[in-house]
């Protein structure tokens, strides 16, 4: 029953992630619901590897092959994505 030391803890302003016991982040940043639907399902984490940010070369744990940048650069990015389509 590992699932049970999980908890979902702020990362940043809009997001939010799965740490374990220990304090360690163990999924990519998400929205808090995802992060705790992952919780909910008992499958929150399936550990992702360590890649280098597309933007600002920072080592951060990734999702898969569409999470190419660190959490900052997301968060960058997901506000200039919101900009451009709200014309
Ligand atoms: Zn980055």
């Amino acid at each position: 029953m590992s699932s049970a030391d999980l908890f979902v803890r702020k990362v940043s302003t809009n997001l939010s992630a799965v740490f374990n016991s220990k304090g360690e982040q163990v999924s990519p940043a998400m929205a808090a619901h995802e992060a705790q639907r992952r919780i909910d399902i008992k499958r929150p984490v399936l550990m992702t590897s360590e890649r280098a940010c597309l933007c600002c070369n920072e080592r951060f744990q990734s999702e898969g092959s569409h999470n190419r940048m660190c959490d900052k650069c997301r968060v960058k990015s997901a506000g200039m994505a919101d900009y451009a389509y709200g014309r």
